[in-house]
């Protein structure tokens, strides 16, 4: 729906204080290399989200604004990179993760969260943590299996997915930044969260 007259602007990071944005906020998690910044791109179609960077070399609270070609802010994106999978030193590593758990527990505009996983990949173990902790936060989630063009037979990747989180039928959903697949349902999905 927003695809051809909206443009997507980095806000900044932050490591401990939350702002105050009064736009419905979209929150990516997932490990890094999941795609989480191609899949920013590709719903907005945009190249403002750095694709490939260096593992946990981000801050943990990343702000990206949606606006309208009048320069409305119409929802913003929020990616947590290091929830759950930080790969860095145990100190800043515990640092990270308070500041995600922080902005997951305290932030008041928070319409949805959305969980990566890579289609290609067996769940982890980390991915049940991960999942775990966010249900107990009661933050509302939907999983996205990501890469769907990388596999021959998506939809039964998707039933291992399912079966592997325990998922509700249908989710994960999945998508493909580089074909496009589930692009337009994650944006039902998006649009879905914000109305509440
Ligand atoms: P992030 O670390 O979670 O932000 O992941 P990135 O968006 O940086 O993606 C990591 C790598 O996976 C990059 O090389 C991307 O080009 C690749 N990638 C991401 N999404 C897709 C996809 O849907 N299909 C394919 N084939 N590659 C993807």
């Amino acid at each position: 729906p927003f695809r051809t007259s909206t443009s997507l602007t980095f806000l900044g990071s932050l490591t401990s204080q939350l702002p105050k944005l009064r736009t419905p906020e979209i929150a990516f998690l997932g490990r890094s290399n999941v795609g989480k910044s191609s899949l920013l791109n590709a719903l907005t179609s945009s190249n403002e989200a750095r694709v490939g960077k260096t593992p946990g070399a981000t801050a943990s609270v990343n702000y990206y604004s949606l606006k309208s070609d009048k320069g409305k802010d119409l929802l913003t994106f929020v990616d947590l990179p290091g929830f759950g999978y930080a790969k860095l030193s145990k100190e800043r590593k515990d640092d990270i993760s308070k500041t995600a758990e922080k902005y997951l527990n305290e932030s008041p505009a928070l319409a949805l969260g959305i969980l990566l996983v890579d289609i290609r990949r067996d769940v982890s173990e980390q991915d049940r943590s991960v999942l775990a902790a966010l249900y107990d936060m009661n933050v509302p989630l939907l999983i996205v299996a990501t890469k769907s063009d990388k596999v021959k037979d998506p939809e039964y990747e998707k039933l291992k997915i399912t079966q592997g989180l325990g998922l509700p039928e249908g989710q994960p959903l999945i998508v493909s930044s580089v074909g496009g697949e589930g692009l337009k349902d994650l944006w039902g999905v998006i649009l879905e969260g914000c109305r509440e």
